[in-house]
């Protein structure tokens, strides 16, 4: 798949139809604003193989859990994305022949996905019999209204005479490929079709949501607009309007549809019809290119604080800006009840919203390129959950206010089912922890830990603080049963990543009561109130556990070991695997893949990442030349670890290797699914490893430090980051890197190792 799509800085670009690639490409050219999305799935009938995929912000189904053998802890349900009633299609007939591309070979196939304007486009060429027909379509999810969704669709005939007819439709008959028990998860409430609009109204079983949706259309004949009575459909769950039309040659009708996608997460339902179709009504009040100027206006705005500029290097420049763009196409931070799931809205895997991905991979994008609301809105999404994960860690037999946060969940309750993952991937409850402390240290907002992050903090810790026993052998605490970031190894004992994050967690927490005690104590005295803790008692087995804890050590090869006994494995390196046999978790049984000693993702070299200032240049080394070779990257959320590392320890090659790597993952389908959906939450990876990894970005002692170090082949990268009320311009060119001061108060930083000052509106420079 390797170079199907064509380079090029601001487009994704598909030139000529392969019907193998369709699916693939249905997730590239995906389209979002936030509060909805959809697959790019083509607006007339498809009958080849297509996903047909459109999604609501928040909107899921409670699918019954299908386990093979029912474990106690296991939750109800797994939530699922739901797939919700179609509204972008228009039928189109030419001389009452169906237009199909899998049965119509199209010419000059051309599809283009905007990046800088927010657009999907299609044009392409037919023969219907001797005469010749261009169709060009293009459509938008708008920024400013994200409620609105508008279509054009063109078709010119070059000497084409005869009937075309479009039918304009939203279909309510739509099922999730992801389902357990193949269930319908909707129900039709209710529809209207007139001349002219129409709506379709659906409530999802179970949960209750509704989405209503309205259409209207306009249509125009040579630039004139054009009103034939259209035919009319009203059913339980469709509802079309069908207009046709004579074309004669050298003539051009385009048809523009607008739909308004409401929601009850948004609106009540009884109010949602009339506001559907004032918001319609206002919409065509813009028309096409009205609504179309001031979405463009919202990308514009977007990118002016989000961009990185990558000179000299097409695929890299196309592969972070696809990156960039979708990240700000599925979250706006808007509205602290969304999250982030793994796939966005670009197809139906992982079902569920919110993974640890969010905090361990998303947050530094977000508090670095838009404003602080929005990755508090993420912290406050989980402090709204705690309650939630005190109930989910109660079901699994802890007490006294602990929390366990799901895996995978929606609303706060545990939806994932594998025991492997629901009971023992805990480290999850880490990143959770880490996160808070990621924003403060980044924004300085220290009242959010008082009147939030400390509550999440103390619940954690007291999680931690039962799940840690004490072994009498080896005189150490030990954390049994666990599951590391590798997911290729189950139920070990004393995950190095994990025992790293349980022991932080309490020592932050520690600190942090300490300084609230300190500095505002009222505040403290609140806290303990609400939470019951008696923190001079409590925090005396928290001490203890940070004093004894068991970290597992290679004494001769000094690293780090993910987990007791893992050199008792067989010791092979991922090079030496044939590339047939890549990725092993689609050729190799799981219990060759358990047994093996190669790495899904970041597990030992995650935690060194996260800690890095606690480690020296050479035990960063040390441990990522052991874990690299052993390391297959089968996470999406494995390579930009390794791409930050490697820039610390001046490994430019394998940098570069692994940026490519996860920045290209989807437009080069480095892992054979994207097919699925996209990488959504790996794509903040990507974004930490061009700032942290090549921009050398980290706050040092309190300051942000920037160390760069450019690929071979990059003449220049610039990129901009808002820190605390400022707005920072980052060039950095081989031999020497700059900072601007474009908004804000100076401030002290480091560049290039050593500490400067920045005036404001100023600008400082290093030479490389
Ligand atoms: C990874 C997890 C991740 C999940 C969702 C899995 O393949 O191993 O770390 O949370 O995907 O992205």
């Amino acid at each position: 798949m390797k170079g199907y799509y064509k380079a090029d800085p601001w487009s994704i670009i598909e030139e000529g139809f392969d019907p193998a690639m369709q699916e693939a490409s249905e997730s590239i050219f995906s389209l979002g604003n936030g509060r909805m999305g959809q697959r790019a799935n083509f607006e007339e009938q498809y009958s080849g193989e297509s996903l047909q995929g459109t999604y609501l912000a928040g909107v899921y189904y409670p699918d019954k859990t299908r386990v093979g053998w029912w474990k106690n802890g296991y939750p109800e349900y797994f939530a699922k994305v739901l797939n919700a009633p179609n509204w972008i299609g228009i039928d189109v007939e030419i001389n009452g022949e169906q237009l199909d591309l899998h049965t119509h070979m199209p010419l000059e196939f051309r599809r283009e996905l905007n990046m800088k304007q927010g657009y999907l486009e299609r044009s392409f060429a037919i023969y219907v019999g001797e005469g010749r027909l261009e169709i060009a379509t293009r459509r938008f999810l708008s920024m400013k209204r994200d409620e609105i969704g508008a279509i054009r669709y063109a078709i010119r005939s070059v000497d084409f005479e005869g009937e075309i007819s479009f039918t304009s439709y939203i279909d309510g008959n739509v099922v999730n490929q992801d389902s357990n028990y193949d269930e319908r998860f909707w129900e039709m409430e209710s529809s209207k079709a007139v001349a002219g609009s129409a709506y379709l109204m659906a409530r999802t079983r179970k949960t209750g949501f509704v989405s209503c949706m309205t259409m209207c259309y306009t249509l125009e004949l040579n630039g004139e607009a054009l009103q034939p009575e259209p035919e009319v459909v009203q059913k339980e769950d469709y509802v079309s309007n069908r207009v046709r039309l004579e074309l004669g040659q050298g003539e051009e009708v385009i048809l523009y549809k607008y739909v308004s996608v409401l929601s009850s997460m948004n609106h009540k339902p009884e109010e949602m019809v009339s506001i559907g179709i004032n918001m319609l009504i206002e919409a065509m009040g813009s028309g096409f290119e009205g609504l179309f100027e001031e979405h463009i206006a919202v990308w514009e705005e977007n990118w002016a604080h989000s961009d990185i500029i990558i000179e000299g290097d097409t695929a890299a420049q196309q592969g972070i800006r696809f990156n960039i763009f979708q990240l700000n196409q599925t979250y706006t931070g808007k509205d602290e009840r969304l999250n982030i799931g793994p796939k966005g809205f670009t197809g139906e895997k992982y079902g569920g919203s919110t993974y640890w991905d969010t905090e361990a991979y998303m947050i530094p994008f977000y508090l670095s390129t838009a404003r602080e609301e929005v990755a508090r809105n993420l912290l406050v999404y989980r402090h709204k959950h705690l309650k939630k994960a005190i109930e989910n860690a109660e079901k699994l037999g802890f007490k006294d206010g602990a929390a366990l946060y799901p895996m995978v969940t929606m609303n706060g309750e545990e939806c994932h089912n594998e025991w492997e993952i629901t009971f023992e991937e805990i480290h999850r409850n880490g990143a959770i922890a880490f996160a808070i402390f990621n924003y403060v240290r980044y924004t300085g907002d220290r009242v959010y830990l008082a009147t939030h992050g400390l509550e999440v903090l103390i619940a954690i810790s007291r999680f931690w603080c039962q799940r840690i026993s004490w072994s009498e052998e080896r005189e150490k605490y030990v954390m049994l049963g666990v599951t590391g970031p590798n997911e290729y190894e189950n139920n070990v004992n004393n995950n190095w990543y994990t025992n790293k994050m349980a022991s932080w967690t309490l020592s932050y927490t520690m600190r942090e009561l300490e300084h609230l005690k300190t500095v505002d104590r009222a505040a403290f005295d609140q806290l303990t109130e609400k939470t019951g803790m008696k923190p001079e008692e409590e925090t005396i087995a928290w001490k203890d556990i940070v004093n004894k804890l068991h970290f597992p050590y290679e004494e001769n090869l000094q690293v780090f070991l993910q987990q007791d006994g893992f050199m008792d494995k067989e010791q092979l390196m991922a090079a030496d695997l044939d590339p047939a046999e890549r990725p092993i978790n689609q050729h190799w049984s799981w219990d060759r893949i358990l047994r093996s000693c190669f790495i899904k993702q970041a597990d030992v070299l995650q935690g060194i990442f996260v800690f890095e200032d606690e480690f020296d240049l050479e035990t960063m080394e040390r441990n990522f030349d052991f874990y690299e070779a052993r390391t297959v990257h089968e996470s999406s959320l494995s390579p930009c670890v390794h791409a930050i590392l490697a820039n610390r320890i001046g490994r430019s090659d394998k940098a570069y290797e692994m940026y490519l790597r996860t920045s290209r993952l989807d437009l080069d389908d480095y892992n054979h699914e994207v097919d699925e959906g996209l990488h959504i939450t790996s794509m903040g990876g990507t974004w930490m490893s061009v700032v942290y990894g090549f921009g050398g970005m980290m706050i040092k002692d309190g300051l942000l430090s920037f160390d760069p170090n450019l690929p071979a082949g990059w003449k220049s990268l610039s990129f901009k980051i808002l820190y605390r009320g400022r707005t920072l311009r980052v060039h950095i060119e081989k031999k020497k890197a700059s900072i601007r001061n474009m908004e804000g108060e100076g401030l002290d930083l480091f560049l290039a190792g050593k500490r400067v000052h920045l005036e404001e509106a100023g600008s400082v420079l290093a030479d490389l």
